[in-house]
């Protein structure tokens, strides 16, 4: 932060054309737009820093209609993006919110490039962690969310420069504060030394991410304990809860569904992430099998549907499943966690908590924690199914049986590094109550607004730092008033 905006004395006395409350990807690009309209913004942040997650986020974003893709030939449009994202969601994401982000996409994509966000060279892409859209319109740089958050901090600086932005950091909201009409007109902020202070504003932006670091929180809202620690940590919801207390609502509880699994360091949740088993059978066609906590297959290992995995996924008990091969796929096989040798492989088992080597397949079941008869009833009929040529699962792939001890299992975790649930707005991004009617003055967007209403029930790449971007410009540009 500048001199300048440290200088300003009792920023707390002052009246704010708007108060934008969390400096992630929404909020910085909100602040930046309505500085440059000459609204008099006051940002505050929670943390030490600005960025919010995109700071630990990978950062992947998709646009369509975009410079980079007319300059190397690819032609897409937003109306194909909208399309695909219905379909990928099966109709599931919110169709307003998702038009309106989809097709400002193209423009605020190139507003980043212009001041200076640099893609890797295979960008636009076609892949993802998640259902692959048809069309290369995917976008991400070589440090991920952090090469997109030092854009944003550089054009939030500029109006920093300019005084139309103040930055507040190591500052709080604790409470919206409301007329009596319950129109917002302010909030009430607590700073790291435990100052209070009441803010007046014209207009308050809450754009201070979701929930995904609050395991309290995150369990009561989606009914699933909170398995992944790797949100940013100062995303505790408080956004959400307040916004709900000054009369909005919630909404995407039903939508939640869960990443098809990760290596965490232990049990004791949330855990952090160690790294990650290649279940994509296009890159790595399957030698292993699936088993859940009852000791069974749930699903043909080389399922081509990212979508299809991790909606089978969604309902294994307690989202998990072990991994299963013997000795002889352990030599032949292509080591199956990412960036992992085999000698680290070798390594982890019995020294990590995930990986678990047993002589028998009766030992391994108990050690996994699943019932011995189940599972040795399980790889009894995969084998089966290998020597027969017809699987169950109907799985294609089958190079070799699991026959030949030592055995082993690793273990793998589903679970979130985002939030569902959100707060409701209309499609010009003002918080609603339960009757539809609007919140006067208080708007939301990025995460808070949740998963659940920008992706549906499914993961739709990309879209949810896009959204926040967009959201963010809409709002500073216009859609906030004067
Ligand atoms: C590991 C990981 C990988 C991801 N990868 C992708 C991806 O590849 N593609 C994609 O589209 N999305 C991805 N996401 C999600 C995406 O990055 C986020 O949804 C998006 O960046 C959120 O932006 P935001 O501005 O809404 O919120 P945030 O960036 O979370 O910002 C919110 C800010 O508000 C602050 N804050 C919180 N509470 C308060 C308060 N009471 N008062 C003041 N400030 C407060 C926080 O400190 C934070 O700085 C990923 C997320 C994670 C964790």
């Amino acid at each position: 932060m500048t001199d300048k905006a440290q200088r300003l004395d009792a920023w707390f006395d002052q009246r704010w054309d708007l108060i934008v409350v969390g400096a992630g990807a929404a909020g910085l690009t909100a602040a930046t737009f309505a500085g440059q309209r000459n609204l008099r913004v006051l940002l505050i942040e929670a943390s030490t820093e600005l960025g919010g997650t995109l700071l630990v986020a990978h950062g992947q974003v998709s646009a369509a209609g975009t410079k980079l893709q007319a300059q190397k030939g690819i032609v897409d449009s937003p109306e194909a993006h909208f399309e695909e994202a219905l379909k990928i969601s099966k109709g599931t994401i919110d169709a307003d919110l998702a038009r309106l982000a989809i097709f400002n996409a193209g423009k605020t994509f190139d507003w980043l490039m212009d001041n200076g966000y640099e893609v890797l060279p295979q960008c636009p892409a076609l892949s993802s962690a998640h259902e692959p859209y048809s069309v290369a319109r995917y976008y991400w740089s070589a440090d991920l969310g952090r090469g997109m958050a030092r854009v944003l901090v550089k054009t939030v600086r500029e109006q920093i420069e300019r005084g139309t932005v103040t930055v507040q950091l190591r500052t709080r909201m604790t409470r919206l504060l409301q007329d009596a009409s319950g129109a917002v007109v302010g909030v009430e902020t607590e700073g790291e030394a435990g100052d209070r202070h009441t803010v007046a504003g014209n207009s308050v932006l809450l754009a201070s991410g979701g929930y995904a670091a609050n395991p309290e929180l995150f369990e009561r809202l989606v009914g699933v304990p909170l398995y992944v620690r790797a949100a940013y940590a100062h995303c505790q919801g408080a956004g959400l809860e307040l916004g709900v207390e000054a009369g909005g609502y919630l909404r995407g509880r039903e939508k939640y569904l869960s990443n098809f699994g990760w290596l965490l360091e232990d049990d004791h949740f949330p855990s952090a992430i160690i790294g990650r088993v290649n279940t994509y059978p296009n890159e790595r066609p399957p030698w292993e099998i699936y088993v859940n906590m009852a000791g069974r297959r749930f699903i043909r290992e080389d399922e081509p549907s990212v979508d299809v995995r991790e909606h089978v996924l969604r309902e294994q008990p307690e989202l998990r499943y072990w991994v299963v091969f013997d000795e002889s796929i352990f030599e032949r096989a292509p080591p199956i966690v990412y960036n992992w040798t085999r000698e680290a492989m070798h390594d982890a088992f019995g020294r990590k908590f995930a990986f678990i080597k047993a002589d028998t397949l009766a030992e391994l079941a108990r050690a996994m924690g699943v019932d011995a008869a189940a599972f040795c009833s399980t790889v009894e009929a995969y084998n089966a199914g290998v020597a027969s040529g017809h699987d169950a699962f109907g799985r294609v792939h089958m190079p070799a049986q699991i026959a030949n001890g030592p055995f082993y299992a690793i273990r793998q975790q589903g679970g979130s590094v985002t939030s569902t649930v959100g707060l409701a707005v209309d499609a010009e991004l003002r918080v609603t109550r339960r009757d539809g009617s609007v919140i006067p003055n208080l708007y939301a967007a990025g995460e808070i607004l949740g998963s659940g209403q920008l992706q549906g029930n499914a993961f739709v790449g990309g879209m949810m730092a896009m959204p926040a971007l967009v959201y963010g410009r809409l709002l500073g540009e216009r859609l906030i008033p004067a």
